[in-house]
């Protein structure tokens, strides 16, 4: 798990430091807020959601933690290009990984490079700002209207 442990601390600073896909989108479509209250993170999530219900364009806005900055961040490289669908699978591959047992080996298969946040496990009071980006992200894409809470 060492390997992986240092990945995962270089992978926050990098996209903590310049977050990809930050800010709005013209053409969003879809848009939802998230509130870490544990931590103060706070995220807006847009979404632009083209024919066949693929996601052409996605942004997010903020400021939080390097976690939530960073989760963000990776979110957006995840699930860009992605169809709704296929994003929701990977909302629920991603949640389960971050809040799976970390003494047990990290089911990593269906998540990529998402892989580094199994880091995340090891440190409980983080796995909310990790997956705060990926909430916001649902509420958006599922037009729920609610903001996302992770309380
Ligand atoms: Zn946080």
């Amino acid at each position: 798990m060492s390997e992986l442990r240092e990945l995962y601390q270089s992978v926050i600073l990098d996209h903590n430091r310049s977050p990809r896909n930050f800010g709005a989108v013209d053409d969003a479509n879809r848009r939802a807020e998230g509130h870490n209250p544990l931590c103060g993170d706070r995220i807006t999530v847009h979404l632009e959601v083209g024919d066949g219900d693929v996601i052409e364009d996605l942004g997010f806005q903020g400021s939080g933690c390097a976690i939530s900055t960073a989760s963000a961040s990776m979110m957006t490289q995840a699930v860009k290009g992605k169809r709704v669908e296929d994003a929701l699978a990977l909302f629920e591959a991603f949640t389960g990984l971050v809040t799976s047992d970390p003494l047990e080996d990290p089911e990593t298969d269906d998540v990529g490079k998402l892989a580094v946040f199994a880091g995340v496990r090891e440190y409980p009071m983080r796995v909310k700002c990790a997956t705060l980006a990926w909430h916001t992200l649902k509420s958006a894409m599922l037009e729920s209207g609610e903001t996302a809470k992770t309380e």
